[in-house]
């Protein structure tokens, strides 16, 4: 089983924290763009060898500002070139702002059976700093109206450790997205990436950045009230009702082949990682002259023992010692470390399979890159 993903370059405007790739001025060559992608969706329909599709993933950038006929043409090029399994689950990140009737309707009718929604806050005054398109009303209705549309895969996305939020402010956050009876939570900290109008005001001096000791705090909050309320965890940042995991996430952690298209998307094969070029521009230029608009590496044994580590240790499968062992022999210096976190409380290992705590998980990364060889 594999999985297509489609970057959608396009944003109505951008978010103060965004560091993705996107563009906000694209109408002039929108159509051309969505033609470069169909285009090389057929140029490289062989790369995953016949093997069956399980999911495709509309993401950006904002994909729900696709109208129905351009997605209504990517997704026939994907259908006429590749394999897709009886029951695929297709997933198109929208925002709240462009869920509208005739919107969800159009989803429904290309076959979209899956909402990531970019929701972010329920507050009107965070949105407003995050820069978003939405208001607080549209967060809620959103919701709602997908629902009534037929939807029953949704997932909402939220972020906490913002400068002005407290405890309590992120409780009423967790408990608005629950009470909407959605599937799935994504849940991610506030980042100041390089780049981004937040890191330019951060320098300035202009806004002081969350706390950490808060952002701690709120974390483990979020994992406790979702377990009560039957979330599991089964990513750092993924929370579902059983039976509702991403399927085209999942593939991503548990290493499984996915083909990237378009601008910035990034591909696997088994062996071989490799990533487009991310300038809207030049990803077509270089698409119609045959020249190469991606870059591409080989993985050796370490890139993957490192990679199993990184992604694993995120998830509620752990990391296989076994298959890390296949990759690069263990060291003593590895195992040492492994029985530090142990006493630590921050890592166990369970039948050959090394798991964090909750403890853990607020350190995952620190703790992976710690292991890396
Ligand atoms: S967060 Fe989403 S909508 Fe906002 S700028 Fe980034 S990609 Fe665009």
């Amino acid at each position: 089983m594999a999985g297509i993903y489609i970057h959608i370059p396009f944003c109505k405007q951008r978010c103060s924290y965004c560091d993705f790739h996107f563009s906000t001025s694209y109408q002039s060559y929108r159509s051309k763009l969505i033609d470069t992608i169909c285009e090389e969706l057929v140029f490289r329909k062989d790369e995953l060898n016949g093997e069956v599709i399980n999911s495709v993933y509309f993401g950006g950038g904002t994909p729900s500002l696709l109208n129905s006929d351009e997605l209504k043409s990517i997704q026939s090029t994907i259908s006429a070139n590749y394999l897709i399994s009886s029951s695929p689950e297709i997933t198109l990140e929208a925002n709240p702002d462009d869920m509208s009737v005739s919107n969800l309707k159009d989803w429904r009718n290309n076959g979209i059976n899956r909402l990531s929604v970019g929701i972010q806050s329920f507050r009107d005054n965070d949105l407003k700093w995050m820069n978003r398109a939405h208001t607080a009303d549209h967060a809620e209705n959103c919701v709602k109206d997908a629902q009534q549309f037929g939807f029953n895969a949704i997932s909402v996305d939220l972020i906490y450790g913002l400068p002005s939020m407290d405890l309590s402010e992120w409780n009423n956050q967790i408990e608005k997205a629950i009470s909407l009876n959605i599937q799935h939570i994504s849940a991610y900290c506030l980042t100041v990436e390089q780049k981004t109008q937040l890191h330019k005001l951060v320098e300035k001096g202009e806004v002081v950045p969350g706390n950490e000791d808060h952002q701690s705090e709120q974390f483990l909050h979020l994992l406790q009230v979702l377990k009560e309320k039957g979330f599991e965890q089964y990513e750092i940042s993924n929370f579902c009702i059983p039976g509702f995991e991403a399927v085209h996430n999942s593939s991503y952690w548990k290493g499984e082949k996915y083909i990237g298209i378009g601008p910035s998307a990034h591909s696997f094969d088994g062996t071989n990682r490799r990533w487009n070029i991310s300038n809207n521009a030049l990803y077509m230029k270089l698409f119609k002259e045959e020249s190469k608009w991606y870059e591409k590496e080989e993985l050796t044994g370490k890139d993957r023992f490192n990679e199993l580590l990184l992604t694993g240790l995120r998830t509620k499968y752990g990391v296989n010692l076994s298959a890390l062992q296949s990759n690069h022999s263990l060291t003593k210096d590895f195992i040492q470390k492994i029985e530090n976190y142990a006493n630590d409380g921050w890592m166990q290992k369970i039948e050959g399979t090394l798991l964090l705590t909750d403890e853990g998980k607020l350190r995952a990364d620190y703790i992976a890159s710690e292991l890396f060889i």
